[in-house]
């Protein structure tokens, strides 16, 4: 059994774990990161706004620059109505990049640094008190550090841990993954906008990646798989037949918890949110970004994570609550889903004001 000491421990190698990596090495830290290979890095992320500020401030939004796919606008449609209910030009200002890349950009830029060692394996075991934390790896070494970042997301072994058992489960959500290429048949899908549909107690939300070959959709509802083959609606027809997978998150508790002692959260590992807004990674990125933030002023690091742990609360607090106002309104059913859509459709500042106040 080999013993290894570090001033930290990253757990975790998605986005959250790759972020904290990097904000650990710009600030030259000593950081042993466990970092097992990722298995499916299928698909893309939007980059709104306030990704894009937390991304330069953590100084890496330049080198991800050549793997953008810009986006012109936000369109929100009914399959009733030919005219969408709202577009939200974003031209210059969203874009989406394909999940591997991203890790693929921000990872080169941490391999070159000497004071991060990477570990691929997954930790078995951890523990923590006041002075001190321990890692346990799956090969049986034994890793001790003064603080652990846990990146490890939202079944992962510190959120599993740290949140109370008697928190209320979440209800069984019904969520479908899927990407598309291109084909002559399909392209008129491949335009360079946010498409979300909203329907009668389900939504499906689509768009381009990498130079606008790829398509990334998300499909949420119960019924949502049934009712889509069943649309006859031209743009959605083209969607039937395709292969969905389906996410699992029936099991993840919402409640948001970024520390124990000296175990300090980053990701979906702290938070997880539901996609309605696209704000699972830009969160991510917001949470680095305060991370660096704070650890690069001066004084005691313990005190500095607190700051961060504190500050991301608060803000997590806010994000979480418009989540889920954006998540009751597109499962609206009935007759509530239509007086949802007339209004969209009448109040012309209304989505606009919502999205600055998200990404502010
Ligand atoms: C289908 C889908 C679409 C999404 N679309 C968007 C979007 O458009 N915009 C957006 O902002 N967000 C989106 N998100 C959310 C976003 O991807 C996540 O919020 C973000 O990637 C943060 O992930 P994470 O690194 O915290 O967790 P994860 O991606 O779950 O990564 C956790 C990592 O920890 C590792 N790990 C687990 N256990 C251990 C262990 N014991 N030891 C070591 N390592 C371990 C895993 O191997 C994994 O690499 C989407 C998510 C999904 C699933």
């Amino acid at each position: 059994m080999k013993e290894k000491y570090s001033q930290f421990i990253i757990v975790g190698g998605g986005i959250a774990g790759s972020i904290a990596a990097y904000a650990c090495s710009r600030l030259k830290k000593n950081v042993v990161w466990f970092c097992p290979k990722n298995e499916n890095l299928e698909g893309a992320i939007q980059i709104p706004p306030n990704s894009i500020r937390f991304l330069k401030n953590l100084g890496c939004f330049d080198n991800l620059k050549k793997f953008l796919n810009p986006i012109s606008s936000i369109r929100v449609r009914d399959q009733n109505f030919k005219q969408d209910l709202s577009s939200i030009n974003v031209d210059q200002q969203y874009f989406t990049i394909e999940r591997r890349n991203l890790l693929i950009s921000i990872n080169e830029q941490i391999k070159s640094n000497a004071n991060i060692s990477i570990i691929n394996e997954k930790i078995i075991s951890f523990t923590s008190n006041k002075k001190e934390c321990k890692c346990i790896s799956a090969s049986g070494d034994e890793y001790s550090s003064e603080f652990i970042l846990g990146a490890d997301g939202p079944s992962g072994i510190f959120r599993n841990n740290l949140v109370f058992k008697e928190s209320e489960k979440s209800k069984k959500k019904y969520i479908f993954r899927s990407v598309i290429k291109r084909n002559k048949h399909n392209s008129i899908l491949f335009q360079s906008s946010i498409n979300l549909w909203l329907d009668d107690g389900w939504h499906i939300v689509y768009y381009p990646f990498s130079g606008e070959n790829y398509l990334n959709l998300i499909l949420v509802g119960k019924n949502s798989l049934k009712k889509l083959e069943k649309s006859n609606d031209y743009e959605l027809e083209l969607l039937k037949g395709i292969n969905w997978k389906s996410i699992n998150q029936d099991d993840i508790i919402e409640e948001i918890i970024f520390n124990y002692e000296r175990v300090f959260l980053i990701g979906d590992a702290a938070h997880p949110i539901q996609p309605h807004l696209a704000q699972g990674a830009a969160q991510t990125f917001n949470d680095g970004s305060v991370l660096f933030d704070n650890l690069l002023s001066n004084g005691d690091d313990f005190f500095n994570l607190n700051r961060y742990a504190n500050k991301r609360t608060k803000e997590l607090n806010r994000v979480r609550n418009l989540s889920f106002m954006a998540g009751k309104s597109y499962s609206s059913k009935g007759i509530m889903s239509k007086i949802r859509n007339k209004l969209i459709l009448r109040s012309e500042y209304y989505l606009d004001d919502f999205l600055k106040e998200l990404w502010k």
